[in-house]
């Protein structure tokens, strides 16, 4: 459920007309609405209400500083991937004890960050990677809590380049050499071992896969007692997958995910952490694009929008579809139309859906892409030269904008000439 909908035959965020915002920011525009994510933040909340647990929001998915600010006041924790989002949790008032940092390839100066600020843990993907934290820790006479990742050779059954819990995958260390890499931890000065960390992929649509890691995690963990270690917090990370057409079978929900969890891990009396992002904050968001051109092509329509996939790049990159709706609804049995929804830049790739169907559209007509909130600003760029996409958050009746679009002087103004050009 989310709070875009139809009122007097206008598509509205919560309260707001989103032609108002069209009208008043500009498009393209992305826009999130406050209700939307903090109800998602409380399901999972309620998914896990059975133990002691913390809900850390994944910020790769939508690291803008009032999104982080609005779940950080409800009680999110943040799961981090680099010293930038450290830096964007930090400033959006989450303190350091509330932060998981995971990732492949933290780096000395990423890490250090993490260290002098404040960190709950460090997930470790690597055994490198562990020495170099414990060097590091010790050398500042710090002691550093922290959970290793284990690759549970899952398949989690989803697009290719978001799986992560595959053998032939990056993440993580093999979970058959998890026993291992532990007694070397525990060894290790600087490192006080806390967990067990697992994420197996994005936008999983099935709980089995799930509930197969998360039995080996509970096996794991079983063992590492056994053997002497401390482990009272288990990070099973993010993935839950959204509904991105109105039409499909729904995911499962959060409350059923809970419910896995409890039935895997839930009889071990460790602290529960989950990681999730595009749960949160995918349906929260949508991007609102204005009809620049209708372009009649030989075979087919070509509907050309002044949004593209510099804006939004997930269908370029995944092929994903966004359904695409019209902010202006069409009377009762009025006529669809098959468009090719493409964006402005030079290259084919930059195509949104083929043979969407609409309402007829005209030059200055609005539509907006449904599901967008996450991984949609994040991963947007210049190319083209186009002004990185705004950002603006809805709550109740009124709007602001989150992230303004550059202009072009401050575009520009990013670049240097050398002198001695
Ligand atoms: C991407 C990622 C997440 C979030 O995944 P979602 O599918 O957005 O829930 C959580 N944890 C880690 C380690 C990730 O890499």
């Amino acid at each position: 459920m989310d709070h875009f909908t139809y009122r007097n035959g206008e598509l509205h965020a919560e309260d707001v007309p989103l032609t108002c915002i069209a009208s008043q920011v500009g498009t393209p525009v992305y826009v999130y609405s406050a209700a939307t994510l903090t109800r998602h933040f409380g399901l999972f909340r309620q998914a896990l209400d059975w133990t002691d647990h913390l809900v850390c929001f994944a910020v790769k998915s939508n690291s803008n500083l009032a999104v982080l600010k609005l779940l950080g006041d409800l009680g999110a924790g943040m799961d981090v991937v680099s010293g930038g989002e450290y830096a964007r949790a930090r400033a959006a008032g989450v303190p350091g004890d509330r932060i998981v940092f995971s990732g492949v390839g933290k780096t000395i100066p990423e890490m250090r960050m993490a260290i002098e600020g404040g960190i709950r843990q460090m997930n470790l993907e690597s055994e490198p990677e562990m020495h170099a934290l414990s060097a590091l820790a010790h050398s500042m006479g710090a002691t550093v809590p922290v959970a290793i990742r284990v690759n549970p050779d899952v398949d989690a059954k989803t697009h290719e380049k978001i799986a992560t819990g595959k053998s032939e995958n990056k993440f993580g260390i093999p979970i058959s050499r998890a026993m291992e890499v532990y007694a070397e931890a525990a060894a290790l000065p600087g490192l006080r071992v806390v967990g067990v960390d697992v994420h197996i992929g994005s936008q999983l649509t099935d709980l089995a896969p799930f509930r197969a890691a998360y039995l080996k995690v509970a096996e794991l963990t079983r063992a590492l007692r056994a053997a002497g270690h401390d482990i009272s917090r288990l990070d099973l990370g993010g993935g839950l997958g959204i509904p991105y057409r109105r039409d499909n079978s729904a995911p499962p929900l959060p409350i059923e995910y809970g419910q896995v969890i409890r039935e895997t891990v839930g009889d071990l009396g460790c602290q529960i952490e989950i990681e999730p992002g595009r749960n949160i904050v995918g349906n929260a968001g949508i991007l609102l694009s204005r009809v620049i051109y209708v372009k009649k092509g030989e075979d087919r329509d070509f509907l050309i929008v002044d949004a593209a996939m510099n804006d939004l790049l997930r269908p370029a990159m995944y092929g994903a579809h966004h359904d695409i709706v019209p902010l202006i609804q069409p009377p009762l049995g009025a006529e669809q139309q098959g468009y090719d929804v493409v964006g402005p830049v030079c290259e084919s790739g930059d195509t949104f859906q083929k043979g969407a169907s609409l309402p007829a559209m005209a030059p200055g007509g609005l539509v907006a892409f449904r599901s967008a909130g996450a991984y949609g600003a994040v991963m947007a760029s210049e190319y083209n030269s186009r002004p990185l996409v705004p950002e603006v958050l809805v709550q109740g009746d009124h709007f602001a904008v989150i992230r303004a679009r550059p202009t072009y002087d401050e575009m520009l103004g990013r670049d240097s000439i050398p002198a001695w050009l």
